[in-house]
């Protein structure tokens, strides 16, 4: 089996039909979805909140690198646009976890896919929802296996607290 979660956001144009175009792309390999979480946005730049979701996705045929292809081809066909780091952005795909056929989660420092995502541990419009899809949910931090809720309650309140659930991703 390979399985990936994956950390979907959008906070361009209509955000949350770009999430749902994620479930229905890879559909029937999505085994879990996360409400979506409305979240102010990092970096100072000045734009709408972003709209964030984890979902899992399983499929025996696609390997992790098949996941990224798959997550590249989501944001293209979104129209992605995004002229500023951090800035807006119609659809962001990240591959935040991903079990190769081996059973085991697959590490690596490789630019192109670098896994766990090296961000995640540090963002609670990942790990917020990521707990309410997999409560027991654990990632490697610095060669550390870290559940999912302790990396979170490292986090500072205001961040947490600005992650607020909003509804279905899709409608
Ligand atoms: P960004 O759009 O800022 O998320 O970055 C996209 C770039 O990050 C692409 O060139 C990907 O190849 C690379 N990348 C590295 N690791 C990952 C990952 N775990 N998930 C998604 N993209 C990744």
């Amino acid at each position: 089996m390979t399985r990936a979660v994956l950390s979907i956001g959008s906070n361009i144009g209509d955000s949350r039909a770009h999430l749902a175009s994620v479930l229905t792309g890879l559909a029937p390999h999505v085994v879990a979805v996360s409400s979506a979480y409305r979240t102010a946005p990092w970096g100072g730049v000045d734009q709408q909140d972003f709209l964030n979701a984890i979902v899992v996705v399983d499929d025996p045929a696609t390997d992790c690198r098949g996941w990224l292809g798959r997550a590249q081809q989501l944001e293209r066909d979104a129209e992605r646009v995004r002229d500023v780091r951090w800035g807006p952005r119609t659809l962001d795909v990240d591959i935040v976890v991903c079990r190769d056929a081996d059973g085991v989660d697959v590490r690596s420092d490789d630019p192109e896919l670098t896994l766990p995502h090296p961000r995640a541990h540090e963002r609670a419009f990942v790990l917020v929802p990521w707990l309410e899809v997999e409560p027991d949910a654990e990632l490697v931090v610095d060669g550390r296996a870290v559940r999912v809720d302790a990396a979170l309650a490292l986090l500072d309140a205001d961040e947490r607290d600005g992650v607020r659930a909003d509804g279905p991703v899709g409608t």
